[in-house]
């Protein structure tokens, strides 16, 4: 689970402190108590950060004694101590004068004054808050700490809470400075929330998609021939890839979109009209040099326009790759919306530490598509899109999701966000008018747009509640303008379409990660690697011709279908079967054959009986087509 978290910041802004939720608030807190905690056992204990993270806080410490779980339970139970006992989180505003003294006297993140163990990284940590900030204390009971808050108002306001684990993190994040030990816990409101969180867990580790996948043959990563963050999808993965990729191209032709198909990769130029150089450069793969001819250029040919032209990158999106699609024709308002989709595969430099299974990867195939259209079309387009979305949900059994909406912060126009003031809000105000219109969940988000307009992250929770971002839809009022991209209107002027770039389906990578853990590698018939399997009670030569023709029809019909004619006995084959998770079995014996009929087996759920064959072989393919979320 960790290494899915953004690596935590260790101090907050004051913004972001603001926004801190009542959980947040309650989870900091708890850090606090656990430094009180482990200062009563451990009186020489140096604190340096505690901040709430996702699904809990940390405390990072100084000791000499190395902290393991076995310590928890006693760390628990002052813990507890100090919660019953109530404590009033106070807050101390002082100089900067004020907090250095108290610091060297070893006073802040301590129960007392300790001068020969003074408090060297609040000291630290002191020359990280800003000239600007006011600097303050938080007291519970006798524990002093530096630190802006926000907390909740008691010690006894935590509810349950547990200690999780220990690692080590080096002060301020730094390999220079001293390794530390890093205590993490979380806390809820209650009792039932922190088991149901456990338990959670526990379903989540058994259900973890690199398990399954791998158990599965779904997909390969080959670290050492292909490169970490590279996944390869084997057959029973690329079943499943084609089958999403079905979705999209007959759900987006029903909605008037228009495929294209387009390079890996493009030249300079291209990202720097984007944007995307130098700003995104860091996640995006080294540039490759070439001269026309394939041959790496001259070395006297390396003044900055050749060199230019020469240097070709890897895409890491495929909007700017479908804006010239747009601009390779005139344009006219007849022609918008224009609706352009591609299973574009993107490449995108993370961090190999960041690197994770399916969900952290490097290359990625996205469910792209970029709508070209005019401000009076933008809301029918957005609510389309929206549409879609709550369609996939449906089919994919998603129950609890939410639209994190994300706006613009007027403060940093011509900074963080590019400085157009009425777009912004126009934009955000059509956004949020077709939000609340359709009724649909979500929250707004201030401050965490995209440079270039606000965008909608999408979080869906799997069906044992852990939650995933599975994919960003962004208005994208100012590239266009860069590309140059334009439509001649009514009036005969020329104008700049609104893009929206979205991507229901997220990538192929993280989708289908997100999919094992929500079914358990369990999928539904019309997702599933392999649907059918044929099995012969027997080796009969005519039971197996007759199993064969079961096999070529649902063949022919497109349905994935293996067959087991081996000698083994029946008990064996089913058994088999169902641990390599094969939806239908279709068995047939001697009876079977005499009568035209077969025997319907679904894994996980037994024996449906016999069927005449028929019967059978509809009820699969209209499964199939109505992609049913379960049975045969
Ligand atoms: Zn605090
Ligand atoms: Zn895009």
């Amino acid at each position: 689970m960790q290494t899915e978290d953004t690596l935590p910041k260790e101090r907050k802004t004051l913004d972001e402190r603001h926004r801190m939720n009542e959980l947040e608030r309650m989870r900091h807190s708890c850090a606090h108590v656990m430094a009180t905690a482990i200062l009563r056992l451990w009186p020489d204990a140096q604190f340096a950060s505690g901040p709430a993270v996702e699904n809990g806080y940390y405390y990072d410490v100084d000791l000499k004694h190395r902290i393991s779980p076995e310590d928890f339970p006693k760390i628990e139970e002052e813990m507890k101590k100090e919660i019953k006992a109530n404590h009033m989180f106070e807050k101390v505003v002082v100089t900067r004068e004020q907090a250095i003294a108290d610091a060297r006297s070893g006073r802040l993140g301590g129960l007392s004054d300790r001068p020969d163990n003074p408090s060297r990284f609040k000291l630290g940590n002191l020359d990280d808050i800003p000239e600007s900030e006011a600097i303050s204390y938080y007291r519970n009971g006798d524990f002093v700490d530096l630190c802006a808050g926000p907390h909740v108002m008691r010690t006894g306001n935590i509810g349950a809470f547990r200690l999780t684990s220990v690692a080590s993190a080096y002060y301020k994040g730094d390999e220079r400075n001293p390794q530390l030990q890093r205590i993490y816990g979380t806390a809820f409101k209650n009792k039932t929330e922190l088991e149901a969180y456990f338990k959670m867990l526990e379903e989540a580790k058994k259900r973890d998609h690199r398990k399954i996948g791998a158990e599965m043959g779904l997909y390969v990563i080959d670290t050492e021939y292909v490169g970490p963050g590279m996944p390869m999808w084997m057959p029973k993965g690329a079943a499943i890839v084609e089958a999403l990729e079905q979705l999209a191209k007959e759900t987006e032709f029903e909605a008037g979109y228009q495929r294209v198909r387009t390079p890996h990769l493009a030249r300079e130029k291209m990202y720097k009209t984007s944007g995307h150089l130098p700003y995104y450069q860091d996640s995006m793969f080294p540039p490759m040099e070439m001269a026309e001819d394939g041959k790496a250029p001259a070395a006297s040919a390396a003044q900055s326009d050749a060199a230019e032209t020469n240097r070709y990158y890897l895409k890491a999106m495929n909007c700017p790759h479908h804006h010239r699609i747009f601009s390779a024709e005139p344009r006219s308002y007849r022609d918008l919306p224009l609706r352009m989709a591609e299973y574009g595969c993107c490449y995108r430099y993370e961090q190999s530490g960041e690197l994770f299974g399916l969900m952290r990867v490097r290359s990625l195939n996205m469910n792209d598509a970029h709508i070209y259209c005019t401000e009076d079309q933008f809301a029918a387009e957005f609510n389309a899109v929206n549409e879609m979305y709550l369609k996939y949900f449906k089919i994919f059994g998603i129950e609890k999701y939410v639209m994190r909406f994300s706006t613009h912060d007027p403060s940093k126009l011509g900074q963080k966000f590019v400085d157009e003031p009425e777009l912004w809000k126009k934009t955000e105000d059509m956004v949020r008018k077709v939000l609340i219109d359709s009724g649909i969940n979500y929250i707004e988000v201030p401050n965490e747009a995209a440079f270039y307009g606000p965008k909608i992250d999408v979080q869906v929770w799997s069906v044992i509640g852990r939650e995933f971002t599975l994919a960003t839809n962004q208005v994208d009022f100012a590239v266009p303008k860069r590309f140059g991209l334009v439509y001649r209107d009514r009036d005969n002027t020329e104008k700049t379409p609104l893009c929206i770039h979205r991507a229901p389906l997220g990538t192929h990578e993280r989708f289908i990660g997100f999919l094992i853990e929500h079914y358990a590698g369990n999928f539904p018939l019309w997702l599933a690697p392999e649907q059918v399997r044929v099995l012969t009670i027997g080796e009969d030569q005519a039971l197996v011709d007759y199993a064969n023709s079961i096999v070529r029809e649902l063949r022919r019909n497109m349905v994935r279908t293996e067959s087991d004619f081996s000698a083994d006995k029946i008990n064996g084959k089913v058994q088999r079967a169902e641990q390599e998770k094969v939806h239908t079995m279709l068995v047939v014996g001697p009876r079977d054959m005499q009568s035209g009929a077969v025997s319907v087996r679904v894994h996980g759920k037994g024996s449906l009986g016999a069927r005449p064959r028929a019967e059978a072989i509809a009820e699969i393919l209209t499964s199939i087509k109505e992609r049913k979320s379960s049975a045969a």
